[in-house]
């Protein structure tokens, strides 16, 4: 008898949670703007607060997810690789049902997507790829080769490389070693400059022509400042000044001005050079506005997150979510479906119209 109530309760409840269930398909679809998730946990693991992009991409995620009705666990780990690896632990433990990962170290996330994994826990990469894992679902990026080619293709113009006589002086800056982006950024752009450097028409003066040699851990502004100090001390003189800075990273390009600063160019005597850069963060269209950086690349995290949004949807419907790259991300584990968005090359020309009108930042802002 007591064994009969007991599974009536039980058959009760089942029913009651298949009623909850069906209410919710029902209730309306990520189509209409509507809520359609109903409360389920995402997680969201971004490297750092340190630098403006990230905060914004953090912003747009937990917005757009919650405006399906999702709920989101949103962690900043400060460019700490362990601390990410723990956040990423609780958002298992805490019960999400996907998870979406900017990586800081993408080669070390393997044994806390394992985990993942055997919680039945999706990934999404997040603008970074995560490697040596074969559990990333989707792949939400930037195309990543273009924006080297948008950095180095406004040196060229810049210069004139295509006409003028030269040589011009340029000192290359690399991304983080442990971020796969770099290596995209890196060789966008020697697509467009190794043919100068081969003729002879650029030169590197430090003779640091390599990606190891020019590469920034964790994307340091400050590590881009002391090397551009040295190598001004060791390889420049009042004969030869720098022309160019290829620069991979807004933060980057800040700390090489500074550097440049520091032995005095920024003056009509010693103009900076053409410095390029990459996110369009508000302190660099500022800079850009004052005349110091030249160029950055304007990535807009609405697009992203949105991109990613429609992943982390997919994954839990059981869908297929749309992707426009199926060959060019392996993470040496697998290629990994991706989709890229197109990032847009900004200056004094255009940043008005790029980031000022579409709303992605507001005149106060500015001041
Ligand atoms: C991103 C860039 C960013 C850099 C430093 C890269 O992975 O793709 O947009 O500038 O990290 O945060």
């Amino acid at each position: 008898m007591k064994k009969f109530s007991f599974l009536a309760i039980l058959f009760t409840l089942i029913l009651f949670l298949a009623a909850c269930g069906s209410d919710d398909t029902s209730g309306g679809s990520s189509d209409d703007g509507g809520e359609s998730a109903d409360g389920e946990l995402i997680g969201v693991a971004m490297p750092t607060k340190s630098s403006q992009r990230w905060v914004d991409d953090g912003d747009n995620m937990v917005e757009q997810l919650e405006a399906l009705g999702f709920e989101t666990d949103l962690q900043y780990a400060e460019d700490d690789v362990d601390k990410q690896i723990e956040q990423i632990e609780n958002m298992i433990v805490k019960g999400a049902k996907a998870l979406v990962i900017a990586s800081i170290d993408g080669t070390a996330l393997t044994d806390v997507l394992s985990k993942a994994n055997e919680q039945g826990i999706e990934v999404v990469s997040y603008d970074r790829l995560i490697m040596e894992s074969p559990h990333v679902s989707y792949y939400a990026t930037f195309d990543n080769f273009q924006v080297g080619v948008l950095q180095a293709s406004y040196i060229e113009e810049a210069l004139d490389l295509a006409n003028a006589e030269g040589p011009f002086n340029i000192e290359l800056f690399g991304g983080s070693p442990d971020d796969n982006n770099a290596y995209f950024f890196w060789d966008g752009a020697m697509s467009v400059l190794q043919p100068y450097l081969d003729e002879g028409k650029l030169v590197i003066q430090s003779e640091q022509t390599e990606f190891e040699q020019a590469a920034t851990m964790r994307w340091d502004g400050n590590t881009a400042k002391s090397r551009m100090e040295n190598i001004l001390s060791s390889s420049y003189s009042s004969e030869e000044t720098v022309d160019a800075v290829l620069s991979p990273y807004d933060g980057i390009s800040r700390g090489v001005i500074q550097a440049l600063k520091g032995v005095g160019y920024g003056s009509d005597d010693l103009p900076l050079p053409v410095i390029s850069g990459q996110d369009a963060e508000l302190a660099s269209i500022k800079s850009i506005i004052a005349g110091e950086q030249t160029q950055t690349v304007f990535k807009d995290t609405r697009d992203l997150a949105a991109v990613a949004v429609d992943m982390t949807e997919a994954i839990l419907n059981g869908e297929e979510a749309e992707v426009n790259d199926t060959e060019t991300y392996d993470n040496n584990e697998k290629v990994v479906p991706t989709y890229l968005v197109e990032p847009v090359s900004v200056d004094i020309d255009n940043y008005q119209e790029v980031v000022m009108d579409s709303g992605y930042y507001s005149e106060d802002e500015l001041e």
